[in-house]
C-alpha cells in the first residue's frame, strides 16, 4: 500500500485538512493537494512585500537573500543570543523554515507567505551543488542539512508540481541517496559515518517525497531502511516514534505488527514537557507526530483514535510561555540560538491542532 493515501477525510474542526496526494506532509493537516496548474515563473513578490505586512517571528527574521541565518550575529535585535551555539547550517536552517511554511499549504505564487516561501526557495537553489547538494557545511552536519534542504525543495515540487522546482529537487534526492552507509541508513556527514535514527528519518521522508512525486522510482531504499530497523532492536528504547515512522514510511501498514507495537512503544513516549528545565525534543515530537496520524485508523481529528488523545494530552505542554507582542522574540519559540530551528517545528507541531 501507499503510505501517501492515507485513508483520513477532512475532519470537522480541522481546518483544511484536505489529505495531501504527497509525502510528509501526506501524513500532515492543513496541506492541500497539488495544484493542477504548472507554472515556469517566480511569483513577483514586490507588490506582496508593499502590501502585506509581516506577520509571524520566521517572517520577519528571514534575511534579506532569502535564507534564515542561524548565525546569532545576523540577528542585531538579539532573538538568537544566549547560551549553546547553532546546531545546523543556513541551508538546513532555511529548509527547516520553509517547511513549516509548506506545511500550512503556502506556496511559492499562493498563501499569505508566497513571497517568503518564493525568496527561501530560490535562495535554496542558489546555493546546490552541481552535485545536488544543498548543504554548506564540511563533513558532519551535512547529511543532515542537506536531508532539511533537500526535504523542503522537494515538498515544494510535490505541492505544486511546478517545473521550477523539478530538477533541483530530482538532484536533492539523488544525491541523499548517494550519502547512504552501507547499512541503507543514513549517518552524520557521508557513507562512512555509523547511521542515526534522526536522520535516517528526515532523509527518508525526503526519499519517500521524491517517489511519490516521481522524481525517483523503482528504489530498493525502503527495503534497506526497514531491514537497518529489524536488524537493530535498540533504536526502539530511545526515540520509539521515529522508528515507527521509518516503518510507516517504508509501507508497513495498520496491520503490520510493527506498527502496532511501534505505536504502542511510541504512546509510552508522549512528548512531554514540565518546563522550564532543558527544551522539548521537538524534532522527536514532529515525527512522531507524523508517524502517529500516518498510522492512525479513520479519522484521528477531533477524535476516532483512541491513542490521539493522550498524544494531543502530550503536545499541550510542549506550549511555550507567551511572549509580549512588544518585543521583537513575540510568537517564537525556545531560546538562544535554537529559536530559530525550535520556532519552525513548533509551527509545525501546532499544525497538528495542539493549539
Ligand atoms: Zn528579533
Amino acid at each position: 500500500m501507499s503510505v501517501t493515501h492515507v485513508s483520513v477525510g477532512p475532519a470537522a474542526g480541522w481546518a483544511a485538512a484536505a489529505v495531501a496526494t504527497v509525502a510528509l506532509i501526506a501524513c500532515a493537516p492543513g496541506r492541500t493537494a497539488a495544484d493542477p496548474v504548472s507554472d515556469t515563473e517566480w511569483i513577483s513578490s514586490a507588490e506582496e512585500s508593499v502590501t502585506a505586512p509581516p506577520r509571524g517571528w520566521l517572517e520577519r527574521h528571514q534575511s534579506a537573500d532569502g535564507s534564515w541565518d542561524p548565525d546569532p550575529a545576523a540577528h542585531p535585535c538579539g532573538c538568537l543570543d544566549g547560551d549553546g551555539a547553532a546546531t545546523i547550517g543556513r541551508a538546513g536552517a532555511t529548509g527547516l523554515a520553509l517547511l513549516s511554511f509548506l506545511d500550512q499549504g503556502d506556496t511559492h505564487r499562493s498563501g499569505r507567505h508566497a513571497s517568503v516561501v518564493a525568496r527561501g526557495l530560490r535562495w535554496l537553489q542558489s546555493t546546490q551543488s552541481a552535485e545536488g547538494c544543498f548543504s554548506g557545511l564540511p563533513g558532519s552536519g551535512r547529511a543532515r542539512e542537506h536531508a532539511l534542504a533537500a526535504l523542503a525543495m522537494a515538498e515544494a515540487y510535490a505541492g505544486t508540481r511546478s517545473p521550477l522546482f523539478r530538477d533541483s529537487a530530482r538532484r536533492g534526492v539523488e544525491f541523499a541517496l548517494g550519502l547512504r552507509g552501507s547499512e541503507g541508513a543514513w549517518g552524520a556527514g557521508g557513507p562512512a559515518d555509523p547511521p542515526d535514527l534522526e536522520i535516517t528519518a528526515w532523509m527518508t521522508l525526503l526519499i519517500r517525497s521524491g517517489v511519490d512525486g516521481e522524481l525517483v522510482a523503482g528504489l530498493d531504499a525502503f527495503d534497506r531502511v526497514r531491514a537497518w530497523i529489524d536488524g537493530n532492536a535498540s533504536l526502539d528504547g530511545s526515540r520509539p516514534g521515529l522508528v515507527l515512522l521509518l516503518h510507516h514510511l517504508c509501507g508497513a501498514g495498520r496491520g503490520d505488527p510493527a506498527v502496532a507495537r511501534g505505536r504502542s512503544l511510541a504512546m509510552q513516549a508522549v512528548p512531554r514537557w514540565g518546563g522550564p528545565g532543558p527544551e522539548p525534543d521537538l524534532a522527536s515530537a514532529y515525527l512522531g507526530s507524523v508517524a502517529m496520524f500516518g498510522t492512525s485508523a479513520g479519522r484521528p481529528f477531533p477524535s476516532g483514535d483512541p491513542a490521539w488523545e493522550p498524544w494531543y494530552a502530550g503536545l499541550k505542554t510542549l506550549r511555550w510561555p507567551a511572549i509580549p507582542p512588544e518585543d521583537c522574540a513575540a510568537q517564537s519559540y525556545g531560546r538562544g540560538p535554537r529559536r530559530l530551528t525550535d520556532t519552525a517545528l513548533a509551527t509545525m507541531i501546532e499544525a497538528f491542532g495542539y493549539r
